[in-house]
Parts: structure tokens; sequence; C-alpha cells
């Protein structure tokens, strides 16, 4: 085989600093791959690795020859920080593949940018400093990040481009993959010799606030893309990472990456154009949430449309245990109809379900097991009516065309509400959490999802934006911030502190 060497490694984590840690378990559980298992998991038709990974090496394949040099893939669900022995393990099997690989003309890292560690808050940086160190100054190094990575001075500094997802909820993870194998097929032809310029503004909003349909994180993305494509002669990539507040470290904040084809002054033109426009724009940054209680009264109203709420404080998807009883337990005291819950992480209760068979009625048993300061407890008794293997492929929206594992599931009738019980700490961010049951979603007066915000692209066939309700519940994600005590967010920070103040660059 001939054309450019290129090595594939990377580290998917995003760490809330409230949640457990990340051992061996949770990045086996959902992928660990060495060598040639990493090109056939990135190669399948509905591939179980992140999107991005396998749309790069996907493209990849479409534009040229190229000798993929396979090293390490792993990731976790969304969780604490990464234990200490377990990164320095990551750092140096990907510091010795590099070493070990011979000469390489490029590197691709699939990484989050959301990582924290035991020992230390930028595991990202470093997995990137480790690479650089490896192949030295000349390499090119190509970084995929999601738009909820928290970038580090080092993250910029050590590799050539960072491409980070433009919208959220997540739907561009093939284009953004994608438009890395490109961008790196230009830097290998000599067409760009990439030149970033790095901001990071004092803001550390909610996840919540940083949809990008609208609001003004959209309204930053579409400036900075208009403006690429105004200058798409000099700049090559605009990234502007919301960040994930919950990390809570030195380096949150929103963050601007722009990248020139070959002139530095360029790309800080642009940033610094970007950055003063969202800090002029923070108020916008703060949102309100619903009460349980009035969540409540919604969901016996009959006389309106159909609408989905967000268990918003027990996101699985950003380290949220999935197990939270109150905003359930609210709702089984006040008896209403039609209403679809998912997904409740249990498996034990999963299980159980599974050895009673369907059409059993049982007394579930929610969090039977020790959990976070919020699993409370909840028995009540249920009609199993549905159960499956959790073997599922994404339908709509982020997960489209993904291998999901859910592990064993169950659908349990109780009263008015169906709930979905699954094996795996996963966000449902998917009708095929439903479906897989033959649960109708167009029949359902009331949906209630543990998912921030990922659902709003599975479910939008049913619920436009105005039926969409994010509910103040309690857990590890909960979007009031007010709430926390923050350890390492750089303070003074808004919105958390009224006066912060920030200029611009002088360069
Ligand atoms: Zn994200």
């Amino acid at each position: 085989m001939s054309g450019p060497r290129v090595a594939i490694v990377g580290v998917i984590l995003e760490s809330n600093r409230r949640s457990p840690p990340a051992g061996e378990e949770d990045f086996r559980s959902l992928y660990w791959l060495e060598g040639d298992e990493i090109m056939e998991a990135c190669r399948a038709e509905s591939p179980f690795v992140a999107l991005e990974s396998s749309a790069f090496v996907k493209a990849m394949d479409a534009t040229g020859p190229w000798e993929p040099v396979p090293i390490l893939l792993a990731a976790s669900h969304p969780a604490g920080p990464i234990e200490a022995d377990l990164i320095d393990a990551f750092v140096a099997r990907i510091g010795a593949g590099l070493e070990a690989a011979g000469p390489l003309d490029a590197v691709y890292i699939s990484n989050h940018g959301g990582m924290t560690a035991m020992n230390g808050e930028d595991p990202d940086g470093e997995i990137i400093a480790a690479t650089r160190e490896a192949v030295g100054p000349d390499t090119p190094v190509v970084v995929t990040l999601d738009l909820h990575g928290n970038i580090s001075e080092r993250m910029v500094d050590d590799c050539d481009l960072i491409v980070g997802y433009r919208t959220n909820p997540h739907v561009d993870m093939v284009e953004r993959g994608e438009e890395a194998a490109m961008s790196l097929r230009l830097i290998l032809a000599g067409l760009a010799v990439p030149k970033s310029a790095f901001i990071r503004l004092p803001l550390t909003p909610a996840s919540v606030a940083l949809l990008t349909a609208e609001g003004p994180y959209a309204d930053m993305i579409d400036y900075g893309q208009r403006r690429q494509a105004e200058m798409a002669g000099e700049i090559l990539n605009v990234s502007l990472f919301g960040g994930f507040v919950f990390s809570d470290v030195s380096k949150n904040g929103v963050a601007i990456v722009v990248t020139a084809r070959r002139n530095v002054a360029k790309a800080r033109a642009l940033a610094r154009e970007i950055a003063e426009r969202g800090w002029e724009d923070r108020a916008r940054f703060r949102k309100r949430l619903m009460s349980i209680a009035d969540a409540v009264a919604m969901a016996l109203d009959r006389d309106r449309d159909p609408v989905i709420f967000s268990d918003s404080g027990d996101n699985p998807g950003g380290g949220g245990t999935g197990r939270t009883t109150a905003f359930l337990k609210a709702l089984h005291e006040a008896g209403p109809q039609d209403v679809l819950y998912g997904s409740f992480y249990d498996k034990p209760l999963a299980e159980a379900a599974h050895a009673a068979g369907e059409g059993a009625t049982i007394s579930a048993r929610f969090n039977s097991h020790s959990g976070g300061p919020d699993d409370l407890p909840f028995e009540v008794e249920a009609e199993v009516v549905g159960l499956h293997s959790g073997d599922v492929v994404g339908r709509v929206g982020s997960e489209q065309g993904r291998t999901l594992r859910l592990g064993p599931s169950a659908a349990l009738r109780i009263g008015g509400i169906t709930v979905v019980v699954i094996s795996d700490r996963s966000q449902t961010r998917d009708p095929v959490f439903f479906e897989m049951f033959g649960l109708d979603i167009a029949r359902a007066h009331t949906v209630v999802v543990k998912s921030r915000g990922h659902f709003r692209a599975g479910f939008l066939p049913w619920f436009p934006p105005e039926r969409v309700f994010e509910i103040d519940t309690d857990g590890f994600t909960s979007p009031v911030l007010e709430r926390f005590e923050w350890a390492g967010l750089p303070r003074p920070v808004y919105p958390l502190d009224e006066d912060t103040a920030w200029t611009a660059p002088s360069w």
C-alpha cells in the first residue's frame, strides 16, 4: 500500500467532577480497541465507535491511497475524572505506539476534549502533547473534538488543526470527521500550513443555554461560519467550544479556535471578532427551567398538544447517574395518563423484569442497589409490557446509524406511565429507546427523557422546540449552576459572577 502513513489514536471521555471516576470497566464496556480491530470498527456500516472516527477513516479511504496505522481508540460514557493509572497507561500506550510505528506522515486524534483526570485537569492536552513529543514538530497532527470540550493552550499549541462539532444536539459528527480528513489531505499536499489563534472567554453557560438552532451560541457559530465562508481562501476552520461546565476546572470557558491556512494574523483577527461579539451577548446565556410541580400539572392537562420533558438534572450524557427518582415519583403520585418515561438505568431491575417475563406483574424496585445522593429507592407494582436485548441501531438524530448496546432492557407499565429500563448508562436521545418495545411515541401525551439536549434532534419529528420543556430536577447535571459548590472554575466567571470582566488579547 502506498500513500501517507497516518496514525490513529483517541480517548473519549467527558468528565463531570461530581460523578464517580471513570475506570477501566467504563471504557471496556463502551469500547477499547487496539491495532487492526480499530479499522474494522471504523469501517463498519453502523459503527459503534464515535461517528467522527469512523467518518475520518471512510473519508481517507475515499480520497486516495493511505496507510492507516491504528494504535488505540477508547471511549467511555460521560463519567467522572479518569483514574490516574488509567490515563497514564493510555498516554504511555499512545506514545509507545507512535514511536514504534516507524516514519509517520500524520496523526489523527479522536478525543472529546472535556476529560479531566484524578491526577490532572488537562488529560486531553497531555495526549496531544505526548503525540507531538513522539512525532516531532514537522508531522501534522489533526484533532476532532466535541463542542463540549474544554480547551487549553497546550491542546491548541501541540497540534496543527482542531476540528470541533458545530451542532448541539450533535448531528454533524460525520461531516466533522470528513472535514478533518479533507483538511489533512490539503495539509499533506502543502496547500495549507495551519496556524491557529485561541481565545477563551470567562463564560461558562450551562449546556441548556448552548443550543445551536437558536440563541446566543447559535448566533456566534453562524457568524463564525459566515466569516469563514467570506475568507475561504484564508481560513481553514472556525471551531467554537461551548465547553462543559461540570468538569469544573480552570480551563473552563467558551473557547474560540480559528485556524488560518497560513497567516496567523488572519486567524487572530477573526478569533477576536467572534469573541467580542459573544462577550457582548453574554446576558443571553442565562436560561430558566420549569419546576417539577408545573411539569406535573402540565402532564395532567389533557387540553394541550403532546409535549416532551427533559429530566435535565440527571443526564447520563453529562455524567448523570440515569437513576434519579424524584420526577418519576412525582408523576406517579399525580397519576397522569399516556406518559412514556425513558430511560432508567437499572440493571438489577431490568434483569428482574426479564426473569419474570412479559405480561408478569412485579414489585418493581428502582434503585435496589446503592447510587448517588438523588438515586433514592422507589418501589411500585408494575406490569412487564416489553423485553429487549438492547442491541439497536440509532434511527434519528445524534446517534443515527450508530450501533447502541443498551443491555437487557424492559418496558414497565406503572398506571398511566410506561417506564423504559436499560442496562447501559446511556442518555435517551433516540426514538429507538421506546420503539424497540413497539411503543408509539405519536400516541403519547407526555414523553419524559433522561437527556439534556440531544433528544431534541431524535424526537424532533414529534416535538418541535416549542413543545420541549427542561425540568428543574436534581442530579449531577442540574443546569442551575448556582446550586453547586465549585472547586476549579476560573473566578470570576459569567454567569455565576455578574461582575466578570474580559478584554480581548492584544497579541
Ligand atoms: Zn457534547
